[in-house]
């Protein structure tokens, strides 16, 4: 498989030993592990404290929320049936190695996630397999994806100048087909796919899975992940309500200042804060100029996440998806694999959708999905027990789900916001390979850890 970006090993040694300065011992470099400060106990923080916790360098991890875990963020439904869904991540790729081995390691089961999706379109309601591409576009889109392996990295540049959606149509992807795979792609970038460069599309594609990474889930919600790996390094290492503001940076090491007046001195920062989060900070020196435009010019994906509690699962398969060209946009079973009489079956939508869905009442959102499913579910505001919503375009620290790098935005932006300021290493999704999936997190964390030790 070819990767989507080179990892570049920056030498980042300096400031992580202490020189004897006397001409006897001049070559003589006496290690000193660092006192290490993690901003974030989202993923890739913990994937980072993990990796300096096993290599016993010391480390304090600063978490802004009053809980881990980040945009990872199991909810219990239910309390009486312990129903728990994802407001964050939802699935585990099959190819990704780092997050099932961490599950492995601390006896985390993985369940099967998969789903077969229903359509509404136009009005009309498709089951599962009585829809799909015409045969012409499906043959032609599993030889663009074969080709990804023979392109060039000038292919690749050529490819990010341009939008996903602007690539189908040169591909003469058209009509129906061109309309599905806008309600299918924008789902999984989480704004419309002309916004998103046709590079970082196709790699998606191309590298993914068959089901693209919607494979599996962790047994009891994906932050029992989060909460093994805080048991490891222990809970006493993380420091939650610890928003840090500002950050010092001298030869000699680092001072770090937290809004609730505390501060933490060390040798190096991983900073796993989204990017919004990461401008906020008062840096001093300041940041490079360019890394500043890079912080001010990537955007992240709207999504809203409705999981909405019925008495009984109407939708009568326990893998059942359903993607909409109406405002509730994309639904799919959130419980499946919780034994249940009640389920949830939880409304997904993106972009404009989501902004739209996220600022109304309860009420309404009970009255769109019933007006979208009621022709073909019957009245399924009749079996609703609740409903909770969480919009991540107005979360604090990332004012969005995932970023979501644009037109010409791959290749340029990601390497000037992965380097290293002064002794401050970036991490988390954002810089990732396997960019907005949690898989991305915890290798961004592991290498800014490795970079450090
Ligand atoms: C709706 C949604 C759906 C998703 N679906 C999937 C999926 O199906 N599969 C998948 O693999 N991934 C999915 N993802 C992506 C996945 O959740 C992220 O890639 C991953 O969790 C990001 O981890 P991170 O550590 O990089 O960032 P975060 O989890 O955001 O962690 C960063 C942490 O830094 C903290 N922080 C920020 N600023 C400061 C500060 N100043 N001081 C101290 N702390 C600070 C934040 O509070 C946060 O806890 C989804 C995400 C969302 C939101």
């Amino acid at each position: 498989m070819s990767s989507r970006r080179q990892f570049i090993k920056t030498s980042v040694l300096a400031g992580a030993g202490v020189l004897v300065g006397t001409s006897a011992f001049s070559n003589i470099f006496i290690s000193r592990k660092p006192k290490v400060i993690i901003i974030g106990a989202g993923f890739a923080g913990l994937a980072a404290a993990n990796y300096l916790h096993k290599k016993k360098i010391d480390f304090v991890i600063l978490e802004a929320r009053n809980r881990i875990s980040g945009r990872v963020f199991s909810h219990t439904m239910d309390n009486s049936d312990g129903l728990v869904v994802e407001l964050g991540a939802e699935w585990v790729g099959n190819s990704h190695e780092r997050v099932q081995n961490l599950c492995n390691d601390f006896g985390l089961a993985l369940e099967d996630n998969q789903f077969e999706s229903d359509l509404i379109y136009t009005g009309k309601h498709a089951k599962a397999f009585e829809w799909g591409y015409t045969p012409e576009w499906e043959a032609k889109f599993e030889a663009i994806k074969a080709n990804y392996t023979k392109l060039t990295h000038a292919d690749k540049l050529r490819l990010d100048k341009m939008d996903w959606w602007r690539f189908l149509v040169n591909n003469g992807c058209t009509g129906l087909d061109l309309e599905l795979r806008e309600l299918l792609d924008s789902t999984d970038f989480g704004e419309s796919i002309r916004h998103v460069s046709a590079f970082a599309a196709l790699a998606e594609y191309a590298e993914s899975s068959d089901k693209n990474e919607m494979d599996c889930k962790i047994k009891g919600g994906n932050s029992q992940l989060a909460y093994k790996i805080a048991a490891e390094i222990g809970r006493d290492k993380i420091l939650l309500q610890h928003a840090v503001s500002k950050v010092v940076q001298t030869k000699a090491g680092v001072t770090v200042y937290c809004n609730n007046g505390k501060q933490f001195t060390g040798d190096k920062i991983i900073c796993t804060a989204p990017t919004f989060a990461v401008k906020k900070i008062n840096w001093q020196p300041g940041l490079p100029a360019e890394q500043v435009n890079a912080l001010n010019e990537l955007q992240y994906a709207r999504i809203n996440k409705n999981p909405l509690l019925f008495s009984e699962r109407f939708w009568q398969r326990e893998n059942f998806d359903l993607i909409t060209d109406q405002t509730p946009h994309y639904f799919y079973h959130a419980t499946k694999n919780q034994h249940n009489q009640k389920g949830v079956l939880l409304s997904y939508t993106i972009g404009d959708k989501a902004a739209v869905v996220a600022n109304q009442t309860d009420a309404w959102r009970a009255q769109t999905v019933q007006q979208t499913l009621q022709p073909f579910f019957g009245d399924v505001q009749k079996l609703l027990l609740g409903q909770t919503n969480y919009y991540w375009g107005h979360d604090e620290y990332s004012q969005g789900a995932y970023a979501l790098y644009g037109v010409g935005q791959w290749f340029r932006l990601r390497p000037i916001l992965n380097r290293p300021h002064m002794h401050t290493h970036f991490a988390g999704e954002h810089l990732a390979d396997w960019q907005g999936f949690m898989e991305g997190a915890i290798n961004t964390g592991e290498e800014a850890g490795e970079q450090i030790s």
